[in-house]
């Protein structure tokens, strides 16, 4: 198989390599560039330093054949782009009419063209300055012969570079992909990432995109690991069916391992940008409810409502989500929810205990006053950095989850956690379990979760 055409990206600006601003054009270039069918094999950050860029430069051109650097266009001493480029390519910089014209228009109504903007109207001889209708710097596009690569310089703003990028580097794009590329992303979520990547074993080997196969990679983020296929074909039709060829195999994998279950949902990632989404768990859990005609509630303490929250996020929740309690104080978990004042004496509020009273009354409270509710999902643990000890260190966390089967009997469960992290992660680790434990109840799918220590059963 041919080599696969790429790109590389360069961000310039001392904002950004100093952290102060966030490099948002890579990434979104990137993201463009693949849905065109060309891979960005690099991404770099240089500060307005003029060796800098043009050594940057240099080394992506060997690397890649288009390089498409964003920043440094402006008029002011530190935007150096323009000479880098000249630097780098032994060109004169000439005064581009087109571009001086734009220039003369752009500040005609203000005052006529300041003697410093001048400078933003060079180009090197080769090359070419790509208009541009938000803003006063024009692009340049000059062929870089000795390495053989194309460059596009746009300007750092989002809003100016993006309708140029799609104007001028797009349509270049397509003439370098030399195939199409179909993504697709399979998230799961019980097993770590790297028990993962035990089971899909030679299916993530990294020479096989080389070898014309899908090639698959995994991410994990607060126990959503995500599985990344990427298929390359001819044309659409061959890159998809090979991308279904290869969800296929994970997931009979998967299945030969017991671990079928892990997966919730499977996005093609499309030209919109990265199909992963943090609210994915909580869509799926919407979904599967609504599909049953199933309500559920939540009665959280050390995640303050953050799993209604999440769930709230979901466009047409209200189909499955009745709401909650944030029983964060003992007080509150026996008044609001009836948690009897001798579990908290005896076990603990965070206790198995305490979690399965707090579905078992949220559900029985609900009854009471004539609201359906089919599922209660409780959290309660210590989320830090104070109020561990050795019994209960920071991150222990109990997770229940009740429903009501259809001769009204409750029946639920507690799983007892120990969640790694500060604070937020482990907030964030128990809205994620919380929400995946739910999912795995309704999918019938037994299993242990990742972080799981033990569980106790009504
Ligand atoms: P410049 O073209 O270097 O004058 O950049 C002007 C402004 O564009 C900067 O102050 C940033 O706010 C923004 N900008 C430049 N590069 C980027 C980038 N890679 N990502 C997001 N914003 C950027
Ligand atoms: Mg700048």
């Amino acid at each position: 198989m041919a080599p696969r055409a790429a790109a590389a990206i360069l961000s310039i600006g001392d904002e950004l390599a100093l952290g102060q601003t966030l490099d948002t054009n890579s990434r979104w270039i990137a993201d463009r560039l693949f849905s065109l069918g060309v891979r960005a094999v690099e991404h770099a950050t240089v500060s307005d330093d003029l060796g800098d860029i043009r050594d940057a430069l240099g080394r992506l051109g060997e690397r890649a054949g288009l390089v498409v650097c964003t920043g440094g266009l402006g008029p002011t001493a530190d935007d150096l782009t323009r000479q880098a480029l000249a630097t780098l390519l032994g060109a004169a910089l000439v005064e581009d009419g087109d571009a001086i014209e734009h220039l003369e228009r752009w500040f005609a109504g203000r005052g006529g063209l300041p003697s410093i903007n001048r400078v933003q109207a060079l180009r090197p001889a080769s090359g070419a300055a790509l208009e541009n209708p938000n803003g006063t710097a024009p692009g340049i596009r000059v062929r870089d012969e000795r390495r053989g690569a194309e460059i596009f310089c746009l300007p750092g703003p989002p809003h100016e570079m993006r309708p140029m990028f799609e104007r001028f580097v797009a349509p270049f794009a397509g003439t370098l992909a030399d195939g199409v590329t179909r993504a697709r992303l399979l998230m799961t979520f019980g097993l770590g990432e790297s028990k993962l990547a035990e089971i899909l074993d030679d299916l993530m080997d990294r020479d096989r995109g080389a070898r014309g196969l899908p090639v698959v990679g995994t991410t994990a983020s607060l126990g959503v690991v995500t599985c990344r296929i990427r298929a390359t074909g001819p044309d659409a039709d061959s890159a998809t069916a090979a991308l279904n060829n290869a969800e296929r195999e994970v997931r009979e994998r998967l299945e030969a391992s017991n671990a079928g279950g892990i997966v919730f949902a499977a996005r093609d990632v499309t030209q919109s940008g990265a199909g992963e989404t943090k609210e994915a768990l909580a869509q799926t859990v919407v979904e599967m409810l609504r599909d049953r005609g199933e309500r559920f509630a939540v009665v959280e303490s050390c995640t303050g409502g953050l799993v209604g929250g999440a769930v709230t996020a979901i466009a047409g929740s209200s189909d499955v989500f009745v709401g909650g309690w944030q029983t964060y104080s003992n007080d509150m978990k026996n008044a609001m929810v009836g948690v009897p004042d001798e579990v908290i004496a005896e076990h603990g509020a965070v206790s198995g205990v305490c979690a399965r009273a707090m579905t078992r009354g949220a559900l029985e409270r609900l009854a009471a006053s004539g609201i359906r509710a089919d599922h209660a999902l409780s959290v309660t643990g210590i989320a830090g950095p104070g109020g561990g000890s050795d019994d209960k260190p920071v991150g222990t966390v109990w997770i229940g989850c009740a429903s009501r089967k259809p001769e009204g009997v409750i029946s639920g469960e507690a799983r007892r956690f120990v969640f790694k992290g500060g604070r937020g992660a482990i907030r964030s680790w128990s809205v994620n379990t919380a929400l995946g434990l739910l999912r795995l109840r309704l999918a019938g799918t037994e299993m242990m979760l990742l972080g799981e220590q033990e569980r106790e059963l009504d």
